[in-house]
């Protein structure tokens, strides 16, 4: 097969077709309709073999985090996702790694119903960019930078496991069956929070998800925001892998800095704590508050808990 039989054959079919896509994949650019009212909400991410997922990852779980990380961008503006662009570079084009990114990448396009609409496809390292693009309401999207002071802090799932599934990936853990099994999950093939992040819309002062760690995606929103925080770790909601697995210490320790979770941060003013657990259908835990002292604080009950390392950074 050829670069073009390839487009076609692996992605011009079987994605999910949407009337707001006048032209999508074959010309030079693709052509969408956005409808009145809305704002575009546009995001690209990037994930490179052997820093965003280890060597030897399956194709499928490879296919389908690449979205997932997406979606979960969008989840983080409230924004519904609708439509992505994938630039695919592979050392070489080989069939049956094709069918299986492709069949991962599909199980969450058909799940939210986005359309591939373009991309590019070249040689060179392994290394899967994609855009996703989706519809927010006017003034409705969810901002770093809009945190007040004295909101409530919440994140959603339990946090950390992703790290553990790294750990344990990398047999620096050891873990029973169901707990390689969970956390591994967790990592190759994270949930992106896309249905909370929507009902977030007007109860959420501001929000981020959680892909360099709690720590560091937390304190984004503190800079952009220009305010601080303290957190009580025995709040830090921690799945029964990670409290088996690790001492308390630790397991706090990866909750906060260790990334690949894909939940959501987001902050909400005390009076709309009853509107809050009314929409929310999902696993959510209040775990701090945001405080008019700048900088971020980590709270074993009164003792300030010192990070051993902070979130992921590239360079
Ligand atoms: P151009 O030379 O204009 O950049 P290409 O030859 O790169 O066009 O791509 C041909 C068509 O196939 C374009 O419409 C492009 O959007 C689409 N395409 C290329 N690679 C991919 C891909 N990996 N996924 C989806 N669409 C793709
Ligand atoms: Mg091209």
């Amino acid at each position: 097969m050829n670069e073009f039989n390839i487009i076609d054959h692996y992605f011009n079919q079987n994605f999910p077709a949407q009337s707001n896509v006048i032209l999508g994949i074959g010309d030079d650019a693709a052509l969408c309709t956005v409808p009145a009212g809305m704002q575009l909400a546009i995001s690209v991410d990037t994930l490179v073999e052997g820093i965003h997922f280890p060597k030897n990852t399956h194709p499928q779980d490879i296919g389908y985090k690449a979205l997932a990380v997406n979606l979960s961008d969008l989840a983080a503006m409230g924004a519904t996702p609708v439509w992505m662009t994938l630039a695919l570079s592979c050392p070489q084009m080989e069939q049956n790694w094709l069918k299986q990114f492709t069949a991962g990448l599909l199980e969450l396009a058909q799940l939210y119903q986005i359309s591939l609409i373009g991309g590019d496809t070249t040689r060179g390292t392994l290394t899967i960019s994609i855009q996703i693009m989706g519809f927010v309401p006017q003034q409705q999207a969810l901002q770093r930078n809009s945190a007040q002071i004295n909101d409530d802090i919440y994140v959603t799932g339990t946090l950390g496991d992703a790290g553990l599934g790294l750990a344990s990936i990398q047999n620096k853990i050891n873990l029973a069956t169901d707990a390689k099994k969970f956390t591994e999950t967790r990592l190759n093939r994270p949930t992106p929070q896309v249905e909370v992040g929507k009902s977030l819309r007007n109860i959420a002062t501001s929000a981020i998800d959680i892909s360099d760690g709690l720590a560091a995606d937390l304190g984004h929103i503190l800079t952009a925001s220009n305010v601080g925080a303290s957190l009580q770790l025995k709040y830090l909601p921690l799945s029964t892998a990670m409290q088996t697995n690790l001492s308390l210490e630790t397991a706090w320790n990866l909750a906060l800095t260790a990334g690949d979770d894909y939940e959501l941060c987001f902050t909400v003013p005390p009076n709309k704590a009853a509107m809050l657990k009314q929409i929310m259908t999902a696993k959510y835990t209040r775990i701090g508050k945001i405080e008019p002292t700048l900088g971020l604080r980590c709270m074993n009950n009164q003792q300030q808990f010192k990070l051993q390392k902070s979130g992921f950074q590239h360079f």
